[in-house]
């Protein structure tokens, strides 16, 4: 049922949420922006949830919250729980090293990245990045509708009558960016191919699939090849 409060009325994160068009923009599949949001929830095994944001300044928005949780102490090697981030670009081959360090410190934690872009996909690092990460138990997925309606609900402070996100974007980009996702992590050449004759204009996005895709595609509906998406 439609609320008459947006936002406000349903729990005391209100101060850290961020803006509906801040979310809308820096999230959408189709526009290449160069802003990188982090959207996360820390959740320990006390049920406890913490749930905030931050972006890239001089550093990557990975490396600063990795930064920060660490020497405020709230996530130390000890620690048991599992992290969930929302990014609008994948991490790049440099924050996945750091990431994976920073895993292999806390072996206690668990981390499930969601991101709305792959960030420059076919940069063989960036892809060796990703596949470091799945082999280091982290789960990658490319987000889709209920992961926007979910953060749009968990941390946007949208207004009264807007609670419903969807639909904003249309499915494809995201179809595309998960099947590439499914490429980068069986180490498969790109298919996806993403152009912008202009800046702040949207992008457009063709696949160009090759025997090898098609084979592997098969023996993935098949259920004889297996993509280590760690659960
Ligand atoms: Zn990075």
């Amino acid at each position: 049922m439609a609320s008459e409060q947006g936002s406000s009325q349903m729990d005391a994160t209100l101060g850290r949420r961020i803006e509906p068009r801040d979310f809308v923009e820096t999230f959408n599949p189709r526009a290449l922006r160069k802003e990188t949001y982090l959207l996360y929830e820390i959740r320990w095994t006390s049920s406890k949830i913490w749930r905030n944001s931050n972006r890239n300044t001089t550093h990557h928005a990975e490396v600063n919250f990795i930064e920060k949780h660490t020497s405020e102490g709230r996530i130390r090697p000890r620690t048991s729980c599992c992290i969930t981030w929302f990014l609008s670009w994948s991490p790049c081959w440099e924050c996945a090293r750091v990431i994976k360090e920073f895993l292999s410190q806390h072996p206690k934690v668990k981390l499930v990245i969601n991101a709305a872009r792959l960030f420059h996909h076919t940069d063989p690092q960036n892809r060796q990045g990703l596949r470091d990460l799945v082999a280091s138990g982290v789960t990658i997925k490319i987000m889709g509708m209920s992961e926007y309606c979910y953060c749009w609900e968990q941390f946007v402070n949208y207004l009264p009558g807007e609670e419903a996100f969807w639909p904003r974007y249309t499915p494809d980009p995201m179809m595309m960016f998960a099947l590439e996702l499914q490429c980068i992590i069986l180490n498969l050449p790109p298919c996806l191919k993403i152009s912008n004759s202009h800046q702040n204009q949207p992008a457009f996005f063709n696949l160009t699939l090759q025997n090898c895709h098609y084979e592997a595609f098969y023996l993935l509906a098949l259920g004889l090849l297996t993509v280590f998406c760690r659960n």
